[in-house]
């Protein structure tokens, strides 16, 4: 999905809050009632805050639903980017917004600067995107989750992501500098370097096999497990600082607690990933690599610290079950084809009920050269 950077500059102050009302009125109602909006944000003279929402509507930042029960309107991506980047903008640690480098099947990711020049990357949680779109075939997952709605889940993805993130970088894990979040972006800095899997060739893969098993059993001795370690999410650096510091691993909102009841599996798996990639792309192979019961030793809780710092145990278990729920229905779905066709896939389930007046709401396709190679 592109960015609309353009409407942001020429909202007015009544169009913003006119805006806000409807985030707000988001957090009860799915559709939020014009009625709501107009008494939220609290602006006198109805013919005003009727023409914010039309110019709001016009800017794909909101989109009237129709043969609801009423008549209301419900925030877009765009509008949701749109809050989230003008709390970046507000708080200066986004000035401009450059080119997307990734998008991914739950993000986009872009590079963008702040008043400085410093380059930093903006990562847009987007996870509804998997789970809206195979549910076609569950249509009772929708009902029953209505709270977990894309924007729910996205910010939580968004919030779980930075607060793993900073305890990480605080404890002196290679992993990017979070800077700031918002809703469902966050702020990191710019890794300078290329993912994994470009690599085709190493001078000395046993270093940097021996101090990636390292990184997997240095987590888990501090109580966490990536779940997603693989070639998309290690980031190798143009300028290796030393032997045991050339990669930099990114992509959290997945990563457990090793207190997890599948903790065992998942640490397997991700150091099985490393081992294939390492046998297929380097044809190197060791006997030597970590084992659960042997390795994952608990010495100190950055689990425990993060959900002491916000992310609550009720959010993490609300977030993994919607998480697992996306990725074993997504895991069935041809993800790089059906990113093109999201749009008819959420179409369809939001018009189930509610038909949507979005027309030229519509994310537009992705490029075919932005399609991620994972
Ligand atoms: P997803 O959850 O969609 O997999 P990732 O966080 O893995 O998203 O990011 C997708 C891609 O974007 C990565 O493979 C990498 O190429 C690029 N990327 C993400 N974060 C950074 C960063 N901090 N610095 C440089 N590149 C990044
Ligand atoms: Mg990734």
């Amino acid at each position: 999905m592109k960015l609309n950077t353009a409407a942001m500059r020429y909202l007015s102050n009544d169009d913003f809050r006119v805006l806000t009302a409807t985030e707000m009125g988001s957090k009860n109602h799915e559709i939020v009632p014009t009625t709501l909006i107009v008494q939220i944000a609290g602006l006198r003279g109805g013919a005003g805050v009727g023409n914010c929402i039309s110019e709001l509507a016009k800017s794909n930042l909101i989109a009237r639903v129709k043969n609801a029960k009423y008549d209301g309107y419900r925030l877009t991506y765009g509008g949701y980017d749109y809050l989230a980047i003008k709390a970046f903008s507000n708080r200066r640690t986004v000035y401009s917004v450059g080119n997307q480098i990734g998008v991914g099947k739950e993000s986009d990711i872009f590079v963008v600067a702040n008043e400085k020049g410093r380059k930093c990357v903006l990562k847009i949680h987007r996870l509804g995107r998997i789970s809206f779109r195979s549910v076609k075939n569950n249509r009772d997952y929708l009902r029953n989750r209505q709270s977990a709605s894309w924007m729910y889940l996205s910010r939580l993805a968004a919030q779980k992501e930075f607060a793993f993130m900073k305890a990480l970088y605080e404890n002196g894990f290679p992993v990017p500098e979070p800077i700031d979040y918002s809703r469902h972006c966050i702020i990191m800095s710019l890794i300078p370097g290329f993912p994994m899997r470009q690599l085709s060739s190493h001078e000395d893969p046993s270093a940097l096999y021996s101090s990636l098993m390292s990184f997997i059993v240095r987590l888990a001795n501090h109580g966490l497990i990536h779940c997603d370690f693989n070639e998309f999410n290690i980031m190798i650096l143009d300028e290796p600082k030393s032997e045991d510091e050339q990669f930099v691993v990114i992509d959290f909102p997945q990563c457990v607690s090793l207190g997890h009841v599948d903790a065992e599996r998942y640490f397997k798996r991700d150091v099985d990933c490393i081992r294939r990639f390492f046998e297929k792309k380097l044809g190197y192979v060791s006997e030597d690599y970590p084992i659960f019961q042997r390795d994952a030793k608990r010495v100190a809780s950055l689990d425990i610290d993060v959900q002491a710092s916000g992310f609550s145990k009720k959010m993490v278990k609300e977030f993994e079950k919607a998480i697992s729920e996306s990725r074993e229905k997504g895991e069935n779905a041809a993800d790089q084809e059906e990113i093109g066709e999201e749009d008819d896939g959420d179409k369809e389930d939001e018009e189930e009920d509610d038909e949507v007046d979005d027309e030229g709401e519509n994310e537009e396709g992705v490029d075919p050269e932005d399609e991620p190679e994972e």
